[in-house]
């Protein structure tokens, strides 16, 4: 249930109201508007009529919070929210592009990955070490040589790095290596991962199943958020439909739809959905457009070669040339990109958004 606080509500009346909720049980979020503050409150709603909320000072009115995910929906939490990732924020002003391979295969291909995506302007690391492999018979990941890889990219390059996991009992030792725990898209609805992830204490970046709906997808966020864990991150990497033509259909208007629904912050992954190179940078242009507040990118320095997703990957110059476009891209849309991607010139793509504001919705509104 949300409480709609009065007009000029004092905080000590905020305070008390929130207080009261918490001891019987509540879990709360508090949310200062300009004009009112609202506190939003999941528990078992046959208590509120017993704790008479609606009668304390202060207190204007409760309503129930109609969605079936509660604390990740925007009636709970109006306002965006902004997950730090080692000081990197994301859900922000900023655009945020992770970039790495598709798996961790060897020192030489993460390092050097790493290096020049850091270049292009790429925030965050990204790198598989525990991969979900249709085939039993295909590369599995580096496992924990590959963790180790990925820590060791991260101490000279300084970015951030994300990587799945695959399993309950690997959260903790995933975690001592990673900044942020993937959940795959094979393992949305594993709920036992979503609660293990929910009380681990790093950010998670949680995908879209490939034939999951929104509300199934809000649905996972809600067992991590209701777990303990707050840091959390979606992403929409693209749905099984009838069309073979790209790997997976990227459900953009899910994009709209669950920034809508959502506070959380919004990635897109164009390249699972694309399947094949070619595609990524119109998918990765799409996705900003329509909202996202970053892009996790597969990168391989020579894709021809890579263990996993080469066909997907870009190679290096690829990856180089797609930031200046996002880049262009980002500044129409009132948003910034990594300091490293601003290119000269790339104020050009100013004409392809203008009127109207097409960051990120304040509250309610997108
Ligand atoms: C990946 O990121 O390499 C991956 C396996 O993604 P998804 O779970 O979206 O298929
Ligand atoms: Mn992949």
């Amino acid at each position: 249930m949300i409480v709609v606080m009065q007009q000029g509500a004092s905080e000590e009346q905020v305070r008390r109201v929130a207080e009261r909720l918490e001891r019987a049980g509540f879990g709360i979020h508090i949310s200062r508007g300009v004009e009112r503050t609202l506190i939003g409150a999941v528990g078992d709603k046959r208590l509120t009529a017993t704790l008479a909320v609606e009668a304390m000072e202060g207190v204007d009115r409760v309503v129930p919070i109609l969605q079936p995910f509660k604390q990740v929906s925007r009636e709970f939490k109006p306002e965006p929210s902004v997950v730090r990732v080692r000081g990197v924020p994301v859900g922000g002003e900023e655009v945020v592009v992770i970039a790495g391979p598709c798996s961790v295969e060897s020192r030489e291909q993460i390092l050097a990955t790493a290096r020049a995506v850091k270049a292009a302007g790429a925030r965050l690391l990204r790198g598989g070490a525990f991969k979900p492999r249709t085939s039993p018979y295909s590369f599995q990941g580096l496992e924990l040589e590959g963790l180790k890889l990925l820590a060791e990219a991260r101490e000279e390059t300084g970015l951030p790095v994300v990587t799945e996991v695959t399993d309950p009992r690997l959260v903790d030792v995933v975690a001592r290596h990673a900044d942020v725990l993937q959940i795959g898209a094979r393992n949305m609805q594993n709920y036992q991962l979503l609660r293990e992830v929910g009380q681990a204490s790093r950010p998670v970046l949680l995908k879209r199943g490939m034939a999951s709906t929104v509300e199934e997808w809000l649905m996972a966020a809600e067992y991590i958020v209701a777990a303990g864990n707050r840091q959390l991150i979606l992403c929409e990497r693209g749905i099984r439909t009838f069309e073979p033509a790209t790997r997976f259909t990227l459900d953009l208007g899910a994009v709209a739809v669950a920034r809508h629904l959502s506070h959380l912050p919004i990635l897109v992954d164009p390249s699972h959905a694309a399947g094949k190179w070619r595609w990524v940078g119109a998918l990765a242009r799409a996705g900003l457009a329509v909202g996202a507040d970053g892009l996790i990118v597969e990168v391989h320095p020579r894709p021809e070669e890579a263990l996993s997703d080469g066909p997907q990957s870009l190679n290096l110059e690829r990856f180089g040339q797609l930031m200046a476009e996002l880049s262009a891209l980002a500044r129409a849309m009132g948003r910034t990109l990594g300091p490293a991607a601003e290119a000269p010139g790339a104020g050009a793509g100013a004409a392809v958004a203008q009127g109207g504001s097409l960051g990120r919705p304040a509250a309610s509104a997108g």
